[in-house]
């Protein structure tokens, strides 16, 4: 059975919207989420691979031929070793760095370039500090797409030189990465008919691959009973989607764990944890400082409420952790389990850490925690981490 129908909407006023391209509600400036008519009674789809495997949780026409690198089934790994050291027992990482272009970005990139070749776009304008760049640049050269790339100054050259060797145009924008944002929304504004905004933090498509990674938890024998999951959130791409994932499941009647999710931030950049702190329901503005963990540092997430409505939902915690707890992280998971990871990734084993030792995962619940980007898209940090 196909979706039948969806709609955009706010997620935090519920005001409808027709256009997937806005970054923010016209009523009350939060992003917009898809809403469905009726939901599917099974989970996965037969003959089919990947994230489509879950195609009739999609809003993408039944007729439409996905445009697909192979994205999604994950590896899901126990980690033992590295558990053992932070006192738990059940801890599993699922390798969203085995995606095509070595990050968790893909399952979005996916899903949002099909939709743009749905609607007829011809350019993709993206603003993004890495990964959803690179992402978006391999989906839009694999549809025929023209993608233009808005980055901050600071972005890492092997992510960069990923964006341009598919094709897209790249523009360094000095400033922070709201800046950058900015920038690309400018672009997008002034252009062309045929320019579609992709902005991945607010666009609704790109949120909507993420369920995948819920969907695929619920179908694994282990790490499908989750009691926790922990990611690192700036924007909030994943940890929206995979909330979205498993409440759908669970308001079409399947079988669906309830995990808590918690998430972790760098301290050099942590709205979401202020709000958290102060028990307030929307981020406050920061000024954010340098930090290697370049992928979380946002200061100002269009998804700042739908973020801390979860949180408060689900019973999670927000921490925040230092550079120094990061690089401790990514070297302990690299030499204990063999998994090498980028900063932003060890951010949320780091966080993990600080978890276990307050006593908010006990040693025998079970914690997934998504390696959101592969070690080799940022060297210069990784043997930065080695002693
Ligand atoms: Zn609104």
């Amino acid at each position: 059975m196909a979706a039948a129908e969806w709609w955009l909407e706010c997620d935090s006023c519920g005001r409808q919207t027709e256009s997937s391209e806005l970054a923010a509600c016209a009523n009350c400036g939060e992003a917009t989420v898809i809403r469905y008519a009726a939901l599917p009674q099974t989970l996965a789809s037969p003959n089919t691979s990947g994230i489509w495997r879950y195609r009739d949780w999609l809003p993408i026409a039944a007729q439409t031929a996905p445009i697909s690198l192979g994205e999604g089934e994950t590896p899901i790994v126990r980690l033992d070793r590295w558990a053992g050291q932070i006192g738990l027992r059940r801890v599993y990482a699922k390798l969203e760095f085995a995606g095509p272009t070595g990050s968790f970005k893909d399952r979005g990139a996916a899903v949002l370039v099909t939709h743009c070749v749905e609607s007829g776009a011809r350019v993709i304008i993206e603003d993004s500090s890495g990964n959803a760049g690179a992402a978006l640049a391999a989906y839009a050269a694999r549809a025929g797409l023209e993608c233009k790339v808005f980055a901050p100054a600071a972005t890492p050259a092997a992510k960069l030189h990923q964006v341009r060797v598919c094709g897209a145009t790249v523009v360094t924008v000095a400033g922070d990465r709201e800046d950058v944002a900015i920038a690309a929304q400018a672009a997008a504004r002034s252009g062309h008919r045929g320019d579609y905004y992709a902005g991945h933090n607010s666009n609704p498509y790109f949120v909507e691959g993420m369920k995948s990674f819920a969907f695929e938890l619920a179908e694994h024998r282990e790490a499908g009973v989750v009691d926790h999951v922990v990611m690192p959130v700036g924007g909030g791409s994943l940890y929206c989607g995979a909330a979205l994932g498993f409440g759908q499941m669970r308001q079409a009647g399947l079988r669906a764990a309830h995990p808590r999710m918690h998430l972790v931030q760098a301290a050099a950049c942590m709205p979401i944890v202020a709000a958290f702190d102060r028990h307030e329901d929307r981020p406050p503005p920061v000024q954010p400082s340098p930090s290697i963990a370049g992928g979380i540092l946002i200061a100002n997430p269009p998804r700042g409420r739908m973020i801390l409505r979860i949180l408060g939902e689900s019973d999670g915690s927000a921490v925040a952790v230092t550079e120094e707890e990061i690089l401790a992280a990514q070297t302990a998971v690299a030499r204990l389990e063999g998994i090498s990871m980028e900063p932003t990734s060890a951010a949320a084993f780091a966080g993990l850490a600080r978890l276990a030792r307050s006593g908010a995962v006990g040693p025998d619940e079970v914690v997934v925690v998504p390696v959101t980007g592969s070690g080799l898209k940022d060297q210069m940090a990784v043997s930065n981490a080695r002693p």
